[in-house]
């Protein structure tokens, strides 16, 4: 089933953005530009996540936040634009989720929101067939065979798809599009690179077994019999 997601924005632009960004995910969307759009909708029910601005027409997103974790634990996403907010937001026990900073791209926000629901829904287990990894997505932690894996960002994002999706072969375009936040800006060696220090890491931990398997000319996949 399609999970809902009600975006709070009154700036049609910004809104149409998230919306194509979430409907190409599969999400179902549902947008309101005011605070009381927003309540009726809320109380309507069958809504997964909201993504809340916080300068709205007939309020402000902080509030009705505040308001809304008096009765529900609804999953809520703040777009903020100012330093200010986001000390509101950080600080203040408004009980969001997390946030994204205005200019954001449509691509961190839908990670966000996937990162968001999967905690909240508490399904972020790793799924059957890639023994021997255990993804902590709260942590950004994987640990393999026991062992915790020292990675950084890219190289945690990019081991992520593969041990959430073994067996599946992924092209570097793919990963690309998956992992980094600006891949038209980054070369295809990239992929190719992290690969490489990840698998160096992984060996220490296994060094007669590569859980990587290259497909050359295409790309990469986790190997589905560990
Ligand atoms: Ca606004």
């Amino acid at each position: 089933m399609q999970q809902r997601i009600l975006v709070v924005e009154d700036e049609a632009g910004i809104a149409e953005n998230i919306r194509y960004a979430l409907q190409t995910e599969g999400y179902d969307v549902t947008w309101c530009s005011t605070v009381g759009e927003a309540r009726e909708t809320v109380a309507a029910d069958g809504i997964a996540l909201v993504i809340l601005d916080v300068g709205l027409p007939d309020g402000n997103g902080f509030d009705f936040c505040r308001d809304l974790r008096n009765s529900s634990r609804l999953p809520v996403i703040f777009l903020t634009a100012r330093t200010s907010e986001i000390d509101r937001v950080v600080g203040l026990e408004i009980g969001a989720d997390d946030y994204v900073v205005k200019p954001f791209s449509p691509r961190e926000l839908c990670a966000r929101v996937r990162a968001v629901l999967r905690r909240t829904n508490g399904t972020d287990t790793t799924p059957a067939g890639s023994p021997g990894f255990a993804v902590d997505p709260e942590r950004m932690r994987i640990t393999y065979h026991d062992s915790l894996l020292d990675l950084s960002r890219y190289e945690y994002r990019l081991l992520e798809v593969l041990v959430g999706r073994p067996g599946q072969v992924f092209t570097r375009d793919q990963l690309m599009n998956q992992v980094w936040e600006e891949p038209e800006a980054s070369l295809d060696r990239t992929v190719d690179t992290h690969i490489k220090t990840l698998r160096a890491k992984l060996r220490r931990i296994t060094p007669d077994h590569d859980p990587i398997k290259t497909h050359r000319g295409v790309g990469y996949s986790l190997r589905e019999d560990q």
